[in-house]
C-alpha cells in the first residue's frame, strides 16, 4: 500500500497546508490514494478533490470525528477518534457534523474563559483570528499555538501540559457523539468507521483492548495501524486485536504540516501479511 494516506489535516483545522497545497504536496510524493480528515468538518473536501482531480491523484472523503466511550462499570468516559472515509452519500453525516461544529466553538470560548485566571489574558480574538473567523474551526492546537505566540508558554506541548490538557484547570471535555452512534452515521453516509490511533489516548494496555472490542462490536470497519516508531509489543498487540474481532486495517500518517514537523506526509506502517486494507474496499 505505498502511496495510500488515510489520515492527514488541512488548515481548514489543525494542519498548516491549505487543501491545495496538501493534495500537492501528496502527489510530489507519489501518493496515489490521499483521505483529507480535518477534525470535525468536511470543509476542506471540495478544494482538495478539485485538485486531486488536476494531479491525478484518488481523493477519498473524510473527517476525524470527536466521539467518546465509556466501560459500562464506570462512569468516565473517554475521548476517542473516529475517522469517516469514502462517504457516498454525506448528508446524514454533515447533520452530525453541523452539531460537533457548535460543540466545537462553544468549547473554544470555554477554555479560552478558563485560561483568563490562569495566565491573565483572554486570547480568544487572537486563537479566532487564526481560522479566518471560523470558530467552529479551532482546535486546541491553535490555543496552544496562541499561549506560545503570547508568551505564556514555550512549546506548544506544554501548554497541553501545564493548561489544556485532560486534567488540567482548563481542559474541556470534546462532548461529542458516543462511539455507536458515530459509526451508525457513518454507515448511514455508506461510508467506513475506522478507530484512529487506538495506542494515542493514554490508556492502558486492558483498556485499549476493551476499546477495540468495543469498537468492533459496535459495527466499526478497520482500526489504524501504529505508527513504526511505536514498540514493536504495542504493534503486536493491535494486530492480533484486529485478527481477533476481524477488522480491516487503515493506514495514515495524521499529518499536520508545519505544526507537527515530525509527522512526514506519506509516512505510514507495513501491514502484516493477513491484514486487509481498509482502501481495498472503496469504489
Ligand atoms: P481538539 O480536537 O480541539 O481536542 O484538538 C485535538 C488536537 O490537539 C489533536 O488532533 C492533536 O493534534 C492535538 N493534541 C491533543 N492532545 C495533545 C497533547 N497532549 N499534546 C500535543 N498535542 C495534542
Ligand atoms: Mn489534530
Ligand atoms: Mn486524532
Ligand atoms: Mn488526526
Amino acid at each position: 500500500m505505498h502511496g495510500v494516506d488515510l489520515h492527514t489535516h488541512s488548515n481548514i483545522s489543525d494542519g498548516t497546508l491549505s487543501p491545495e497545497q496538501l493534495v500537492q504536496a501528496a502527489s510530489a510524493i507519489g501518493i496515489h490514494t490521499l483521505a483529507l480528515t480535518d477534525h470535525d468538518t468536511m470543509d476542506g473536501l471540495a478544494a482538495a478533490e478539485a485538485e486531486a482531480v488536476k494531479s491525478g491523484i484518488a481523493l477519498i472523503s473524510g473527517v476525524e470525528i470527536s466521539s467518546q466511550w465509556s466501560r459500562p462499570a464506570t462512569k468516565k468516559s473517554y475521548g476517542v477518534h473516529i475517522v469517516a472515509l469514502n462517504m457516498q452519500h454525506p448528508a446524514p453525516l454533515l447533520a452530525l457534523l453541523a452539531q460537533q461544529k457548535q460543540i466545537r466553538a462553544a468549547r473554544a470560548r470555554q477554555i479560552c474563559d478558563l485560561l483568563i485566571p490562569l495566565t491573565g489574558q483572554d486570547i480568544y480574538v487572537d486563537v479566532t483570528a487564526k481560522v479566518d473567523g471560523i470558530a467552529d474551526r479551532i482546535t486546541r492546537t491553535h490555543i496552544a499555538k496562541t499561549l506560545v505566540e503570547k508568551g505564556l508558554v514555550s512549546r506548544p506541548q506544554q501548554a497541553f501540559d501545564k493548561y489544556i490538557k485532560e486534567g488540567k484547570k482548563a481542559y474541556v471535555k470534546f462532548d461529542g457523539p458516543g462511539l455507536q452512534e458515530t459509526i451508525q452515521v457513518i454507515h448511514a453516509s455508506a461510508g467506513f468507521a475506522v478507530l484512529a490511533h487506538p495506542t494515542r489516548y493514554d490508556l492502558s494496555a486492558t483498556n485499549i483492548r476493551y476499546l477495540i472490542e468495543l469498537f468492533a462490536q459496535s459495527g466499526g470497519d478497520a482500526v489504524e495501524l501504529p505508527p513504526a516508531l511505536e514498540p514493536l509489543s504495542t504493534r503486536q498487540m493491535v494486530d492480533r486485536m484486529i485478527a481477533a474481532h476481524g477488522l480491516k486495517v487503515s493506514v495514515g500518517s495524521d499529518f499536520h504540516g508545519g505544526n507537527m514537523p515530525w509527522i512526514k506526509l506519506g509516512n505510514i506502517p507495513q501491514i502484516k501479511e493477513g491484514q486487509a486494507g481498509i482502501w481495498e474496499s472503496f469504489r
